[in-house]
């Protein structure tokens, strides 16, 4: 294992509301949902309508972009609903569940099958059987191309923001399958890279057969984006492609059972949420499953404080999220809120008493305050993983100045959105970059 240490980050370890390490199985919901307009990039194109008859693993829609990426149903049963948003995007595709959910069937592949089979074979399989999309590649986080062949895969199971799935919660009595999913990894390039946090002894000891790297750092010291920019020997290897460290053992389990797997397990976390905790649930599940009876002011997230994105209560998880956090709203201006002390309040600037304080600090979603011009105090550099100077960065991108912005290092931001949260002037950095990298991708048509 190779040791590397990621200087730059931000711990979040003493916000409070983090999920305990303890699983619960919720009972079965009544629907699932795909959500297609969460998944970044395609156009897709439905394969089903209202009313239709499922199966678990059926196909709802195809990438236009190229039909044979394809994505499945997380559940069988009935369509009961196709949501459009504005210009008739696809939001949701809502299955209500049959008691008995029928299942489609897929080719299996026994581990020694697996070492013989062709490489191209092993691509249609995970394509036919909707696998594909859980692989994505750098530098853009697209899906992978299924024709190209990457100098790397890399292979995160780090939980180093707040409130995500820690992995020996999703990996417990999985040594197994994970060690067959990094075989499948393996007949796709030769170089799979697993990385792990040197604070959880467990997961090295339990993978040390499958780990590659140890990981030393706050967050997002656990991103692929990061191990491969402090690994990287040359600029092809930013073709890269990586996966999450849950989705090796759904590759894993597809493949050895011939079922689309739907297993999801998913940390709920936050002051305002009602157990948490661990849940092993599904794809596509309701998030008040996961969260009933939450009322008043609440803010639910899926998939991270910093990565993710503000869900209805009514919604459903995607295929992508692990997590949903819930916060109070508190959108209230506090009285003289300038001349507090702020003992309690979460933050990176030491302006705060808070930074003094090391008990669990109950966060919620006050901005305190509009946002402001950037003042250049380079808190956003300070904290950057990759070392790119995002101050600089973003004024090159709204300046639309792309080439300086690139020379800035604009391909290598791995959307940790830091910079965004340790801005005192509210600017909504990593947005702005998130938004120029897909850009240019969509411009230039560069892979
Ligand atoms: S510039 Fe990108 S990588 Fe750097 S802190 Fe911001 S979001 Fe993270
Ligand atoms: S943290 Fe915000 S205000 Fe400070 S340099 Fe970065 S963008 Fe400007």
């Amino acid at each position: 294992m190779i040791a590397i240490k990621v200087k730059k980050g931000y711990d979040f370890k003493n916000i409070a509301g983090q999920p305990a390490l303890e699983a619960e199985k919720p009972g079965k919901p009544a629907c699932v949902a795909a959500l297609p307009e969460k998944i970044p990039f395609i156009k897709p194109r439905l394969r089903v309508e209202v009313g239709d008859s499922v199966k678990i693993g059926s196909v709802l829609f195809e990438d236009r972009r190229n039909p044979a990426v394809r994505f499945m149903s997380p559940g069988g049963g009935e369509i009961a609903q196709i949501n459009f948003g504005p210009r008739r995007i696809i939001k949701e595709i809502v299955i209500r569940l049959a008691e008995n959910e029928a299942q489609a069937e897929f080719d299996a592949l026994s581990e020694k099958a697996l070492e013989q089979i062709e490489r191209d074979k092993l691509v249609a399989m995970l394509l036919d059987g909707g696998m594909w999309p859980l692989i994505k590649a750098f530098p853009f986080r697209d899906i992978a191309d299924p024709a190209a062949v990457p100098p790397a895969i890399f292979v995160s199971l780090g939980a180093k923001e707040a409130f995500q799935p820690a992995p020996e919660v999703y990996l417990n009595g999985k040594k197994n399958l994970f060690g067959y999913g990094i075989k499948i990894l393996q007949k796709l390039t030769q170089n799979v890279y697993a990385g792990a946090a040197a604070d959880n002894p467990n997961v090295l000891k339990e993978l040390r057969e499958n780990i590659t790297h140890v990981f030393k750092g706050a967050y997002p010291a656990d991103d692929p984006g990061v191990l491969l920019y402090h690994i990287k020997q040359s600029s092809s290897e930013n073709r890269s492609w990586y996966i999450a460290g849950q989705d090796v053992l759904l590759l894993a389990q597809f493949l050895m059972t011939g079922a689309y797997p739907v297993e999801r397990t998913v940390a709920v976390g936050g002051t305002s949420a009602p157990k948490k905790k661990h849940f092993i649930t599904r794809i596509g599940v309701p998030l008040a499953h996961l969260a009933p009876g939450v009322n008043g002011d609440v803010r639910f997230t899926a998939g991270g404080i910093l990565r993710g994105y503000a869900a209805s209560k009514d919604g459903y998880l995607g295929l992508y999220e692990t997590s949903v956090t819930l916060l109070p709203e508190s959108g209230e201006k506090e009285l003289f809120g300038f001349a507090r002390p702020g003992f309690e309040k979460p933050s990176y600037s030491r302006a705060f008493l808070s930074f003094f304080n090391t008990s669990a600090l109950p966060a919620n979603c006050n901005l305190h305050g509009d946002g402001r011009a950037c003042i250049n105090c380079g808190a956003c550099a300070e904290v950057c993983p990759v070392d790119i100077l995002p101050q600089f960065a973003f004024k090159c991108v709204l300046a639309d100045e792309v080439e300086e912005s690139l020379q800035h290092g604009l391909l290598d931001c791995v959307e940790c959105g830091l910079c965004s949260y340790v801005c005192p002037s509210k600017v909504e950095v990593c947005t702005i970059l998130k938004k120029a990298k897909a850009a240019y991708y969509k411009e230039t048509g560069v892979k």
